[in-house]
């Protein structure tokens, strides 16, 4: 295996032909690969840009990937990368660009360049357990997992590792959890690694390929063709975003395994269909207590609650119909767990007004400020791909991921999921 030492550089403003600078794109000749990142406004007010510049001379990285490369390696590696002037890196730019220029504008001073060398490695744990079997000790972001900065990935996952972590952690040591398995480890908690494990084992294999087409050229004698490339580049948001990440079955995860219980949602998850393991996507919402219009995503703040979200059918209003059951069995499931440890949240998809004393008073306790109707401008139901015939009740772990998505018939089920996540009192 051989990669690349890449160059990394972060400039105020350059003066160049290339109308894509403000756009993210790479830029491929035969010369090597640019990856242009457009960053943020800064104080002065101007935008800055990063190029990610790929360096003509390989480094044979196999080394660095496998073990530990020897001094004598590692000195003349470090030496390689402390010969990089930015100069070099402008040359080797100005290569690719050909024939447009690139330069940094008078009177202005890079914010930043460097050179690194990519590797793609990982811990094959990200948790370890002290004698007595439970999980004491976590890793997160880059030390468990490096790549190739390039897509933008690093610290989104790495945070997200932390947000995963977080919840788990503060339920396991505020006595949440339901009790240990046999040999006294935190089943909620060592989710933590398997989900992650699993993610940052996808990120890197999505990084390596990505990588790989990166210093590729696109040409015919690689095989590597432009539509190739921009559906590798899409596929990375993916990641960045952790809309694209889905979380395998399992104590938090009910995958629908029994369809009289579960429901399948229609539509794309990335448009918002609710998929059991991805993250719940907002969707604009008519608060039925004050008729003010609200983004589900604010309403449900991250602050460590699971949520018992019933999207109600269009049989709302008749007594004894089963969403007026789902409605009094999700109070009862929620009364079951701890106080503020399960938020009970109601859509429903009626056009006209109705009172509160036509629907179970369950919900004006639980979910007084938690009842939403559909908003002028979007329709929930189509989003997340619920028909308003049917509905749905969608457990909602405290990060924002669908752990269980039933039907409103299913009331034993979604008791089940929640006595697996949470103690009952
Ligand atoms: C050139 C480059 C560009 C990048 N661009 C992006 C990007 O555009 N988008 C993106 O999402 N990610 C990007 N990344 C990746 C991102 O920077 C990392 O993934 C992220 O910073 C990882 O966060 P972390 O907290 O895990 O580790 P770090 O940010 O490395 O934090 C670890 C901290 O621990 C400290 N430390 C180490 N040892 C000890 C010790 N013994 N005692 C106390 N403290 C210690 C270190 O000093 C450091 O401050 C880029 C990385 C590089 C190299």
């Amino acid at each position: 295996l051989r990669i690349n030492l890449h160059l990394g550089l972060d400039v105020v403003e350059l003066h160049i032909g290339l109308a894509d600078i403000r756009n993210r794109c790479a830029v491929h000749s035969e010369s090597g690969s640019v990856m242009v990142i457009p960053r943020e406004q800064i104080a002065t007010g101007e935008y800055l840009t990063r190029l990610y510049v790929q360096d003509p001379g390989d480094v044979d990285a196999k080394a660095d990937r496998t073990t530990t490369p020897g001094d004598e390696k590692k000195s003349s590696d470090k030496k390689k990368r402390a010969e990089v002037t930015l100069e070099y890196i402008f040359g080797q730019a100005n290569a690719v660009f050909a024939p447009y220029k690139i330069k940094i504008r008078e009177g202005t001073v890079p914010d930043w360049y460097a050179a690194y060398q990519i590797g793609q490695r990982m811990s094959p744990k990200f948790s370890s357990r002290t004698p007595d079997g439970v999980d004491r000790i976590f890793i997160v972001g880059d030390a468990c997992h490096t790549h190739s900065p390039k897509a933008g990935q690093g610290m989104n996952v790495s945070m997200m590792d932390s947000f995963n972590l977080s919840w788990k952690l503060a339920h396991s040591i505020l006595g949440l959890t339901p009790h240990a398995s046999e040999n006294g480890a935190d089943t909620v908690l060592e989710t933590f690694e398997a989900e992650r494990v699993d993610t940052a084992r996808q990120l890197i294999e999505f990084d390596a390929k990505f990588s790989h087409m990166f210093s590729g050229k696109l040409n015919a004698e690689t095989g590597l063709t432009h539509d190739e490339f921009l559906k590798v580049f899409r596929d990375g948001s993916g990641f960045t975003s952790g809309c694209g990440l889905e979380y395998k079955p399992s104590r938090l995860i009910w995958s629908p395994q029994n369809s009289d219980d579960m429901v399948v949602a229609t539509g794309d998850p990335i448009n918002g269909a609710l998929t059991v393991g991805r993250r719940f996507l907002n969707v604009e919402l008519k608060r039925y207590a004050d008729n003010t219009t609200r983004q589900l995503h604010d309403e449900l703040p991250s602050n460590g609650r699971y949520r018992l979200m019933v999207l109600t059918s269009s049989d709302l209003l008749e007594p004894d119909r089963q969403s007026q059951k789902a409605l009094e069995a999700c109070a009862t499931i929620a009364d079951k767990h701890p106080a503020g440890s399960i938020d009970l949240a109601i859509i429903h998809p009626l056009k006209e007004r109705f009172e509160w004393t036509q629907i179970p008073s369950c919900v004006k306790r639980l979910a007084e400020m938690r009842t939403y109707g559909l908003a002028k401008t979007e329709d929930a139901y189509k989003i997340y791909g619920i028909t308003k015939e049917q509905g749905a009740i969608v457990a909602i772990r405290p990060d924002g991921y669908v752990g269980a998505l039933c039907r409103l018939s299913a009331l034993d089920t979604v008791e089940k999921y929640f006595q697996g996540c949470l103690i009952t009192i």
